[in-house]
């Protein structure tokens, strides 16, 4: 089922592709534990989905990321394609709620030449997120992956400049609450849906590697722009998530990405819904 119902929304999940990622980027635990809980051997890739989600309420038509576009190789970038095969064209997209800025979520946001992918839609992004990413003056201490992200994203967003919503955390839409996650970027947001007594949590990367970061929260990733603060956001969502039993999707949770969190030795496990 790629399609979950909570109350009046519709939330159908819809692939950018596969990212093939290695164990190099796991940082904070034994190789051999992250072996063991991945099952796969050093040296072999690590697969990990990538999920955008359409979100279809009070007759607007909403996408939770924007996936990767061109950028990142022949195994992504297939969002467009995805949503068409749902019966949805890029052009009917109002609004993009984004998790954060980092490439598999929003450089899809433009296509080869730059142009918008979805001339419609309106940008919703946490402000403190655009704080970082948009509006702040390089430093001299950036990494130069935060220097490249930073570029990048100025790019994709510069053809929506005059509709980026900037957002504080709170109701953002009808049934829509903005949470600030942050540490894997400073304005990680979560976004929970909510109609009667039905819950849904966009979680974004609070969780990479379901396998890995789930039994291990500590596990933290070189994405990470803060890494201990990841952790202690991770363990935060993950404790709320398993008491109130809500159901998460997750941009990396394998396809379609729906399930729950439970508590499980001294972490977590996840049971795909
Ligand atoms: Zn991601």
């Amino acid at each position: 089922m790629t399609t979950k119902q909570v109350g009046e929304f519709s939330v159908t999940a819809v692939s950018d592709g596969m990212l093939y990622s290695n164990h190099d980027v796991i940082l904070g635990i034994e190789r051999v534990e992250s072996e063991r809980l991945t099952g796969i051997p050093y040296g072999q890739p690590l697969p990990l989905d990538v999920n955008a989600f359409l979100v279809r309420h009070g007759g607007k038509l909403m996408l939770s990321d924007a996936g990767s576009g061109h950028t990142m190789g022949p195994t992504l970038g297939k969002l467009p394609q995805s949503l068409r095969a749902t019966g949805v064209a890029p052009e009917q997209v109002e609004i993009i709620l984004l998790t954060h800025l980092h490439p598999d979520h929003s450089l899809g946001l433009v296509d080869e030449q730059g142009r918008a992918v979805f001339p419609n839609a309106e940008l919703i992004v946490h402000e403190v997120e655009a704080a970082f990413w948009l509006d702040r003056a390089p430093q001299q201490n950036d990494s130069e992956r935060i220097t490249r992200n930073t570029k990048a994203q100025r790019a994709v967003t510069a053809p929506y400049r005059d509709r980026i919503r900037r957002i504080k955390d709170g109701e953002v839409l009808p049934g829509i609450t903005a949470q600030l996650a942050p540490g894997h970027t400073p304005g990680h947001t979560n976004f929970l849906l909510q109609s009667g007594s039905d819950r849904l949590l966009l979680w974004g990367d609070i969780v990479h590697l379901a396998a890995v970061q789930m039994a291990r929260p500590d596990a933290t990733l070189v994405f990470d722009v803060d890494p201990q603060l990841a952790r202690a956001t991770r363990e935060r969502v993950l404790g709320w998530a398993a008491t109130e039993g809500v159901v998460v999707a997750g941009a990396h949770l394998g396809f379609p990405g729906f399930g729950r969190v439970v508590r499980s030795g001294a972490g977590y496990g996840y049971q795909p819904a």
